[in-house]
């Protein structure tokens, strides 16, 4: 048996230097045996020359950040244009990468400082990123965690995986954990199983999600035993990352088929990329390519400050020119929301477009997405709740046995009727230093 698309087909017997089958191709092991690592074999495979300085750029960058791409992934890309590839400037080095900005850095987040345990990653009050993996199948040239690969691929063992539920139960404002990496799918069905299985023992865990680029770089590991495993676990939702229409294709089309399915909500994380998906109507179309293959469009991430990412970088001016080309103009359901991750660690900022434009006492001026400017009237009697967050006492029934109790925070704070807090003032303030003083 041979496989039906001839440039795969080439691509595969190059790779292999033999005769390969479509079932080799379209095993996920087989893909990541032969996955391409140097910049001779992209040559070869993609029949281009870099010139003899260009290579050496290359290699050098690969020093600091090494290539892998998937026979698959690499088998999208368009020769003929490699240099505006949208697959190719995802998953093959460019020397800018070695341009370190003045505004960059290694780990923007702090995702490491928020970390209680090793692999652990506690910003918000009730969910937690848990790496379970530091390999993915393809490195991309965009990766927020850039500083750690390269690192010795490897995948924690159960001791320190023990460790990170460990943490979790013994935690339970956490209810819902993502598991992230690397890219979990690249651990096996079974150990996936068993991590999944101890999460589930944890009451108050109450969601799991995955966050994988497998049906995007490598839709072959979405197998249905895959599948069967992770629907014993539900609720189990799965966040993709596609970034260009382009990436939609056949074979990534039945993995989101076979994960619908199987009951699996899905969602995609797009990043804003220059050169790659930073025009409103290639936005547009990737996002209906999504929800056509039943993925919630989630996420639309202003690039991080991650070193190595400045000429990935836009400013966020085209971000909300894309969301003013979306926003309105399609389904609701179609429109990511579009987030900068807070250096420092703050977490996700959403920006929007400004549509609320005056208001007095009783009347909101707003425009909408073509531009028409109109008026919402407000009620001249509403009569506002005193909370107390004496809430057995209240007139609207929240069931005190089905809500979770936490302390209002920030901005929430401020709002809320039984705090006394009102306002926030930052560290190293000096006006209230010479109050604390006086
Ligand atoms: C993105 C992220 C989450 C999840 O955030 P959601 O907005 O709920 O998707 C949780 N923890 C960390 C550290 C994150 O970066």
């Amino acid at each position: 048996m041979t496989i039906y698309c001839t440039n795969q087909q080439q691509l595969a017997e190059k790779i292999a230097d033999q005769n390969v089958s479509l079932s080799n191709w379209k095993n996920w092991r087989w893909q990541l045996q032969h996955s391409i690592q140097k910049i001779e074999t992209l040559e070869r495979l993609l029949d281009i020359r870099f010139a003899a300085d260009e290579r050496e750029q290359l290699k050098a960058t690969l020093e600091k950040f090494p290539l892998s791409i998937t026979p698959y992934y690499l088998s999208l890309v368009d020769r003929d244009d490699y240099h505006n590839d949208p697959v190719f400037r995802q998953a093959c080095p460019s020397p800018a990468e070695l341009e370190v900005d003045r505004c960059d850095m290694a780990d923007p987040l702090s995702e490491d400082q928020d970390s209680p345990v090793a692999g652990v990653t506690h910003r918000y009050p009730d969910r937690v990123l848990f790496q379970v993996s530091n390999v993915c199948s393809m490195y991309c040239r965009h990766c927020t965690r850039k500083r750690k690969v390269g690192d010795i691929d490897s995948i924690p063992g159960r001791d320190a995986i023990r460790a990170g539920l460990d943490y979790i139960r013994s935690n339970p404002a956490v209810r819902d954990v993502l598991l992230s990496g690397g890219d979990p799918l690249m651990l096996s069905d079974a150990y996936l199983d068993w991590i999944l299985g101890e999460l589930r023992q944890i009451e108050h865990v109450q969601i799991i999600r995955i966050g994988s680029r497998m049906p995007v770089v490598l839709p072959y590991r979405i197998t249905d035993e895959l599948v069967t495993m992770l629907k014993r676990h539900n609720p189990v939702w799965l966040n993709t990352h596609f970034n260009h229409p382009r990436e939609i294709t056949a074979s990534s089309r039945e993995a989101l088929r076979k994960l619908a399915d199987g009951g699996i909500p899905l969602g995609n994380q797009t990043v804003l990329l220059a050169g790659i998906n930073d025009c409103p109507r290639i936005m547009k179309s990737l996002v209906h390519r999504l929800v056509e293959n039943r993925v919630r469009p989630y996420y639309l991430y202003q690039c991080d400050l991650s070193e190595g990412l400045s000429h990935f970088r836009t400013p966020v001016g085209k971000g909300i020119e894309i969301m003013e080309s979306l926003i309105g103009h399609t389904s609701g359901f179609s429109v990511p929301t579009y987030v900068i991750d807070a250096p420092g660690g703050g977490g996700k900022i959403p920006l929007n477009p400004n549509y609320l434009i005056s208001l007095s006492t009783n009347k909101v001026v707003l425009r909408n997405y073509e531009g028409v400017i109109t008026t919402y009237r407000e009620p001249d009697s509403y009569e506002p709740n005193f909370c107390d967050r004496k809430c057995d006492q209240c007139n609207l029934q929240l069931k005190l046995e089905s809500a979770e109790e936490q302390d209002a925070v920030g901005i929430e704070r401020l709002l809320a009727d039984s705090y006394t807090t009102i306002s926030l003032t930052p560290e190293g303030n000096d006006r209230m230093e010479r109050r604390d003083n006086g």
